[in-house]
């Protein structure tokens, strides 16, 4: 198939970034790349096509050691937080999809465990997450509550040794297959948000996967309806006791976010540079052009600045100082960026630019969810505007 291998990474790294890398940063991200370019590549687009999983990549991920995000011990991944980012961004760069699905699975639901369970509770869920013996997911979105999911009105009642959950959720990933839910409900005596790990099958709890979706095509989310679902107490994530404490998990995927664009832009970069090394009009290469080459040195200027976005974030947050708004700030950078990236990389292909088995097109469809999800563009851009003016533009 003529130029089917335009998805294989050209390896872009113009400003040197990856002598930076650690051995340990070095092997994560080798290992993911060989993975994505000798197995992802070849099969993801068909997926794709037909809006199903790919359960054969998926299976992949914890033998490939990689599931688990920071978490140390039960099995985790226990990988360095840069070398984490670099994982998420090279799966991303062969698929949004499958590159999703770790994340729902590890960054939101593993970490929700991590960070707000008991020990009793790690030591329970942990260890078969790692494996994906058991599958994760992360609900709090709700039909009426995307941006302002603070405002969520999915209900705890205290009965007993149990609680009842009812309430709506939307967009769920992985909330039609996942043996655990991490639904965030409020408290119906003192009003505060909590942390409850439903496990499916459960009585009550009713997944539809969402349908006609244009964008991560071979993951699916759900709309979840929870009528009166009966948790045990010892369900209840121990420290997760405020939306303070939902927020703190979404804090540490949200730099993930940046990562995942980077993976897409890269991918739209490397594609059209050597389509356009490869392919001529008017008998020359395209990139002979001057149009072409002002595109390409545009598109590389934005691709190394997300580069190093990343990079420094990644070393925050090796240090324990990344805050939610230098996150928020570089989620809001690199998604931007990506965007402009692959909307370019898709014309520069031409007609080529929309069919899948150039994979361009999956990805700049794909990049549209990740500029949305865990916190829109526009919703970063308010909570950084906070921070530099002071001043909160939302409630
Ligand atoms: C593919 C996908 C996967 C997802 N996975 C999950 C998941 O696993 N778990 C989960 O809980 N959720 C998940 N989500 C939900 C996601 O986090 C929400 O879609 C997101 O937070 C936006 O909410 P919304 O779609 O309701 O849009 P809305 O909040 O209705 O926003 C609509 C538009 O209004 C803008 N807007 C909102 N408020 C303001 C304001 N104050 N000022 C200016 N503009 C504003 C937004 O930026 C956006 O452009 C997923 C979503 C998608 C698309």
């Amino acid at each position: 198939m003529e130029y089917a291998h335009l998805g294989e990474a050209l390896g872009t790294d113009f400003f040197s970034v990856r002598e930076q890398f650690t051995e340990e940063q070095w092997t994560r991200f080798a290992t993911v790349r060989t993975f994505v370019d000798t197995e992802v590549l070849p099969d993801i687009g068909d997926y794709w096509e037909r809006a199903e999983v790919p359960w054969h990549l998926v299976r992949r991920l914890p033998e490939l050691g990689i599931v688990g995000e920071t978490i140390t011990g039960y099995g985790a991944a226990g990988m360095s937080p840069l070398a984490c980012g670099l994982v998420h961004m090279e799966l991303h760069r062969g698929d949004g999809s499958l590159g999703t699905f770790l994340g729902v699975h590890a960054g939101l639901a593993m970490q929700s465990i991590a960070m707000c369970g008991s020990a009793e509770q790690r030591e329970r869920w942990l260890p078969a997450m790692s494996t994906m013996d058991k599958l994760g997911a992360f609900a709090l979105t709700e039909p009426d509550h995307g941006s302002d999911s603070v405002a969520l009105e999915t209900t705890a009642r205290r009965d007993g040794d149990h609680w009842v959950l009812d309430g709506r959720k939307r967009w769920i990933g992985n909330g039609a297959v996942a043996d655990l839910v991490v639904v965030w409900a409020r408290d119906t005596d003192d009003g505060e948000v909590k942390g409850f790990v439903v496990e499916t099958p459960a009585e009550g709890y009713a997944a539809t996967v969402i349908g006609g979706k244009v964008s991560l095509r071979a993951i699916h989310q759900a709309d979840i309806v929870l009528t009166g679902v009966r948790v045990l107490e010892e369900n209840r994530l121990a420290e997760a006791n405020g939306f303070a404490d939902c927020a703190r998990v979404l804090a540490t995927t949200r730099g993930i976010c940046a990562w995942m664009a980077l993976g897409h832009a890269t991918a739209g970069y490397d594609a059209a540079l050597r389509y356009a090394t490869e392919r001529s009009q008017f008998g020359k290469p395209l990139a002979s052009f001057q149009i072409v080459q002002e595109r390409l040195v545009h598109m590389l200027a934005d691709l190394t600045g997300m580069q190093l976005y990343c990079m420094q974030i990644g070393r925050l947050a090796e240090a324990g100082r990344l805050s939610p708004t230098v996150a928020g700030l570089a989620k809001m950078h690199n998604t931007r960026a990506a965007r402009r990236i692959l909307s370019t990389a898709r014309d520069m292909l031409g007609g080529n630019g929309i069919l899948l088995e150039h994979h361009v097109a999956r990805h700049w469809a794909d990049i549209e969810a990740i500029h949305t999800f865990e916190g829109t563009e526009t919703m970063q851009t308010l909570i950084v505007g906070k921070d530099v003016t002071g001043i909160g533009a939302f409630a």
